[in-house]
């Protein structure tokens, strides 16, 4: 896919979330797009950053990091959504606006003490609300222990939850995984204000119930390359 061509995605992709909000009588104004940009090379990022993109989210590090290197001169807001591997925290406290990835009290704990930055990292807690085995996040039933021991680590800002329910076509059944996402929003011990949900095939149904971040990446930069 061409440079050029990501310019003319997002304008339609704003077009397909304006309607989706419209939809379910919610304001556009409340949900921000991350662009995912994971294998991408860092002159889509710039495309996309020029056709007025500034959230966007890597799920590798080192590749992450290269990229923020060389894209230094933007004013990009970081996000990452990847499997964070304990030794990897040093750089992922420093190196990201916010982390969407949080399952684990000894990660939070880790982040917590490495962020060397004044203002805290804005954290949410990955939820595996289809109970696979291979998706990342924590049981339903130990979310609200990990959140009352987020929310007590100063450095962190426990703003909300995030999910990647197992891949759905039908969107009913799309809709139903991210209202369960927003119902253990709701009965959190404390208040919190986002909920990540939403990738480029659903992320029309995660608007219908209440996301306020998607992450989208082939809607956005097109298919990934196989290979890293
Ligand atoms: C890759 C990825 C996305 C984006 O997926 P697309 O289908 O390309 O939109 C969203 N969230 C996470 C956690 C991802 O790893």
């Amino acid at each position: 896919m061409s440079v050029a061509a990501v310019a003319v995605n997002l304008e339609t992709l704003r077009t397909t979330i304006a309607g989706a909000a419209s939809a379910s009588g919610r304001d556009a104004a409340q949900i921000d797009l991350i662009a995912v940009s994971k294998r991408m090379p860092g002159s889509m990022i710039r495309a996309a950053v020029a056709a007025g993109q500034r959230a966007f989210g890597e799920n590798y590090l080192s590749e992450a990091l290269e990229k923020q290197s060389e894209l230094s001169d933007l004013a990009i807001e970081w996000h990452f959504i990847g499997r964070i591997q304990s030794n990897k925290t040093a750089e992922i406290a420093n190196a990201f606006d916010w982390v969407h990835t949080i399952e684990r009290q000894k990660i939070a704990r880790r982040l917590n003490h490495q962020r060397e930055l004044d203002e805290p990292l804005n954290v949410l807690l990955q939820v595996n609300i289809s109970g696979e085995q291979s998706k990342g996040g924590v049981a339903p039933a130990e979310l609200n222990q990990l959140a009352e021991a987020v929310a007590a680590l100063p450095k962190l800002r426990l703003r909300g939850l995030m999910a990647l329910p197992a891949p759905e076509t039908d969107p009913q059944a799309q809709k139903a995984a991210f209202l369960s996402v927003q119902a253990l929003a709701h009965k959190l011990p404390l208040k919190t204000d986002t909920l990540s949900m939403g990738t480029s095939n659903d992320f029309a149904a995660a608007i219908a119930a209440g996301a306020t971040m998607i992450r989208v990446g082939t809607a956005v930069f097109g298919p990934r390359p196989q290979t890293p």
